[in-house]
């Protein structure tokens, strides 16, 4: 496996600390298949490398993430190696379109959320809808004060992002209010509601993030893996993967909805209601 990437960069910022950085910016780090492909391969090295005790996700420029790409064209699976059990990608109807997204978003971000070591996101901007699926599977999440979370997507007539841990995340109350109104929740309200934890200036949020990383790398790593995984395992046992499962189906529900009304997997419409209210 190489450490070249297109969409990603990985560094090595300090002693047992990897960094996977969003390298996107000029598209506000849009997701396409590439992006999500080799940022999995950077988590897979950082996992594999010995050094490495805790893993920092990061991104350039002024937003962590806009979610997926709704530019991109269709990918073809072929192009990309992928890491799970699914297949018939290329199959008619919605047993390809689910398959990739199964492979994809919720498998790759499954597979994130069990890395054996501890995960750091450093987050700026707007993390919107998609973007969620890559700080969500994180342990910790240190934000800059502009930073903030909304999935609008139910504008698309769909039920949310495909990772669907909004309740675990937010709360029920405040996932449906997300989810219901769209609306974008700001530093101070994540920070109140637990969502993160820690927020800090835009300018010391490398510094800040770096800092902690730096702080729990001292710790062993067996001891960090066994803690990791007894908090994993108590929010599996609130039923953390039935759940994500659950949503996962209703969301391709959504999907082949808007395929047969509209001919595509999201309702177009949407985009003039998030444009207009962004
Ligand atoms: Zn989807």
């Amino acid at each position: 496996m190489t450490d070249n990437f297109e969409r990603v960069r990985y560094e090595m910022p300090s002693e047992g600390v990897a960094r996977i950085v969003l390298a996107r910016p000029e598209a506000a780090n849009a997701q396409d298949y590439l992006m999500l492909s080799e940022l999995n391969d950077a988590f897979d090295l950082a996992a594999a490398d010995e050094g490495v005790r805790v893993i920092i996700l990061a991104a350039d420029g002024k937003h962590f993430s806009s979610g997926h790409d709704l530019s991109a064209s269709s990918p073809n699976m072929d192009d990309f190696p992928t890491v799970g059990t699914q297949c018939h990608f290329n199959a008619p109807g919605a047993e390809g379109y689910m398959a990739r997204e199964a492979e994809m978003y919720l498998g790759l971000c499954w597979r994130w959320r069990n890395l054996p070591k501890p995960t750091i996101a450093q987050v700026q901007g707007k993390v919107i809808a998609g973007g969620l699926m890559l700080v969500w599977p994180m342990d910790m999440i240190v934000a800059a004060e502009n930073v903030t979370f909304s999935d609008p997507v139910v504008a698309f007539n769909v039920n949310g992002c495909e990772y669907f841990v909004h309740p675990f995340e937010a709360g029920s109350r405040l996932a449906k209010e997300m989810l219901f109104t769209g609306r974008a929740i700001g530093a101070d309200e994540l920070l109140q509601r637990g969502m993160v934890n820690q927020v800090v200036p835009e300018n010391d949020l490398e510094q800040a993030t770096l800092e902690l990383a730096a702080h729990i790398a001292k710790r062993p790593m067996f001891g960090l893996t066994l803690a990791k995984q007894s908090v994993n395992q108590a929010l599996d046992a609130m039923g953390m993967y039935n759940s994500l499962q659950s949503a996962f189906s209703l969301h391709h529900v959504g999907h082949s909805n808007n395929k047969e009304v509209h001919g595509m997997l999201i309702d177009p419409a949407g985009l003039k209601i998030v444009r207009d209210e962004a």
